[in-house]
């Protein structure tokens, strides 16, 4: 995927801040974090999104999550974590190579969520009509 910048740092066209590298991921830090150590797992192969992502990255990647968030917690002295993943433009997907945030969060930094919606509510039948379509 020439045109993916994800690609090209994964190809080391682009320099890239590097905390993390194995057979199927490289792990960046953001280049306009969030927060002190924002960090990108990227898998190596070009899987737009979580719907192309193949299931067994899948928990690949999660059980990597958990091990840099208790590593950088530790090196950080961060008091939590957010793990943000966007999947399309109406997501707020901009980079479309799938990738995981991993987003270390300080009491005494800028504590805005990360992700807001308005709490809305169902009608009444809405939750059953919506249980019988999504139920796996
Ligand atoms: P998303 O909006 O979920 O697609 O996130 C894309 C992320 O990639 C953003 O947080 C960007 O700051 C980050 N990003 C874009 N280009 C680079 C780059 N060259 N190196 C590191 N992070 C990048
Ligand atoms: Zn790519």
């Amino acid at each position: 995927m020439e045109n993916c910048i994800f690609c090209r740092i994964i190809a080391g066209e682009i320099p890239s801040a590097t905390i993390y590298e194995d057979e199927d991921f490289k792990v960046i830090l953001d280049i306009s974090p969030a927060a002190k150590g924002h960090a990108l797992i990227l898998p190596k192969q070009h899987y737009a999104n979580l719907y192309e992502l193949p299931e067994e990255l899948c928990g690949k990647v999660m059980k990597l999550a958990k091990r840099l968030a208790a590593h950088m917690t530790e090196k950080l002295s961060c008091d939590g974590f957010n793990l943000v993943q966007n999947n399309g433009e109406v997501a707020g997907q901009t980079v479309f190579h799938f990738h995981l945030h991993l987003i270390p969060r300080y009491k005494d930094g800028d504590n805005r969520d990360l992700l807001t919606w308005n709490q809305l509510s169902y009608q009444d039948g809405e939750t059953d009509q919506l249980v019988g379509l999504l139920r796996l």
